[in-house]
């Protein structure tokens, strides 16, 4: 099984169910924020959240 890595804005680890990839509110899915990778996101852009209520 392979970790994937979370980003703090990570609800949960890819490909949970339940789970899909949304934009970054923090950097809006530019992946930076201030000039230097968002750290919410990791610089990726996109987190994943649930999906639904909760
Ligand atoms: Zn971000």
């Amino acid at each position: 099984m392979t970790a994937e890595p979370m980003a703090p804005g990570d609800d949960a680890p890819a490909g949970t169910p339940g789970t899909g990839e949304d934009i970054c509110p923090d950097c809006r899915g530019t992946g930076r924020l201030n000039g230097q990778p968002c750290p919410n996101c990791d610089g990726t852009g996109k987190i994943i959240e649930g999906v639904g209520g909760g």
